[in-house]
């Protein structure tokens, strides 16, 4: 499933160049987008980013400034949000408190005129759908935070829209919850074959859930890709730091051939030798380097080769996560190196202790080269 990699896939949403302004504030900015039938999409972003923003345009609870949405091919300009094939589910879920769960999954039902013995059966389907059977007579203040999401759910999809757009779902869920909640809504994406537009400020939640991600900042969209992309191939600075753990070193790159390149990084005279540059570089040119924790290694032994992506440190602090230990490597410098390793694959030299001097390392390939 990756339509997005086929030139003669048409986008079930384009968004085209647009812009959204609140007074002289570009909320959103000339923003271009497509997002495919049955794919589950992610806008992620930190707070005031644009992203409820533009999910409202999807929406139509806000009109773009300029540039035009089309949705299943059609122009949503002037389209109000009842006539879009679209159904938003609110973050507050804005369940009627004084009707029961099948009254509330109903309501938007009735309001179509749909006949009685369907709404019934549309009803009875849902309640299963997200499991519910058993609360149907219930009110909201009689259901747990978790079971009034799946009402909310429910009353989203029962119109069968063919886009549901979600504003942070799972945001009143604790962790735990929040977790289990992400399978369901894979699944139910899945099961209703539906396109599910979802903002979140969770890069967890994104990468977990998402068949893509758009990562925003200022109104603007830095990268959308896969989330093994954006984790593996951040194409900016800005990605790399924002999506999951990085180091992030600035340097010039010394010698340039093809895809090799070594990075000279100055406080620390390091050299950092990289043969998995996807994009050209001049000699003396400003480049950043970008490494994932558990990409480096710790030891107490200095590597086979300590010229060059290597250097000597304290181990300054050990977090242990259960399922990973992350190490703080502090150089002479100053720099603080993160490295991770798997808790399962430890190595077996003696554990290492606090203060203890190490070695980081890492390999030609382990690292991106960005310029931006
Ligand atoms: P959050 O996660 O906090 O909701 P967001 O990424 O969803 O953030 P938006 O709600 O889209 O961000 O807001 C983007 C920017 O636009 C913010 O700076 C916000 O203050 C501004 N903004 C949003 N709605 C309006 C409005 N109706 N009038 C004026 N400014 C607005």
């Amino acid at each position: 499933f990756a339509p997005w990699n086929d030139a003669q896939a048409k986008p079930f949403i384009a968004i085209e160049n647009v812009t959204k302004k609140f007074g002289d504030f570009a909320a959103v900015n000339d923003l271009s987008l497509n997002i495919y039938n049955r794919e589950f999409f992610a806008l992620l972003g930190a707070s005031g980013c644009g992203k409820s923003t533009l999910l409202r345009m999807l929406a139509g609870f806000e009109e773009p400034t300029s540039g035009r949405i089309l949705i299943d091919g059609q122009d949503m300009r002037g389209i109000p949000p009842y006539k879009r094939p679209v159904n938003m589910m609110f973050q507050s879920y804005a369940l009627f408190p004084h009707m029961t769960v099948e009254g509330n999954i109903a309501f938007g039902l009735k309001q179509e005129g749909m006949a009685k013995a369907d709404i019934e059966a549309r009803v009875a389907e849902m309640l299963k759908l997200v499991k519910l059977e058993q609360f149907a007579k219930r009110k909201p203040h009689q259901l747990s935070g978790g079971q009034r999401q799946r009402v909310a759910l429910a009353r989203c999809v029962a119109k069968r829209p063919k886009v549901l757009l979600l504003d942070e779902p799972l945001g009143a869920l604790d962790k735990k919850l929040r977790e289990e909640t992400q399978f369901e809504l894979m699944d139910l994406q899945m099961k209703l074959g539906l396109t599910f537009v979802v903002v979140t400020h969770d890069q967890e939640e994104a990468m977990t859930m998402a068949d893509r991600i758009a990562v925003m900042d200022k109104g603007k969209v830095m990268q959308v890709a896969t989330p093994a992309e954006v984790y593996e191939a951040p194409n900016s600075k800005f990605v790399a730091d924002f999506i999951g753990n990085v180091n992030m070193f600035e340097g010039t790159a010394a010698s340039v051939a093809g895809g090799k390149i070594d990075i000279a990084v100055a406080p620390e005279s390091l050299t950092i030798r990289t043969d998995s540059a996807s994009k050209s570089f001049t000699a003396g040119q400003p480049v950043g380097f970008a490494i994932r924790p558990e990409k480096i290694r710790v030891s107490r032994k200095p590597p086979a080769d300590p010229s060059v992506n290597s250097a000597q440190g304290e181990l300054y602090d050990i977090a242990y996560f259960g399922d990973m230990t992350v190490f703080h490597v502090k150089l002479e410098s100053g720099r603080i190196i993160k490295a991770a390793s798997l808790n399962a694959v430890r190595t077996v030299e003696d554990p290492l202790g606090y203060d203890d001097t190490v070695w980081v390392n890492f390999d030609t390939d382990a690292g991106i080269v960005l310029t931006a």
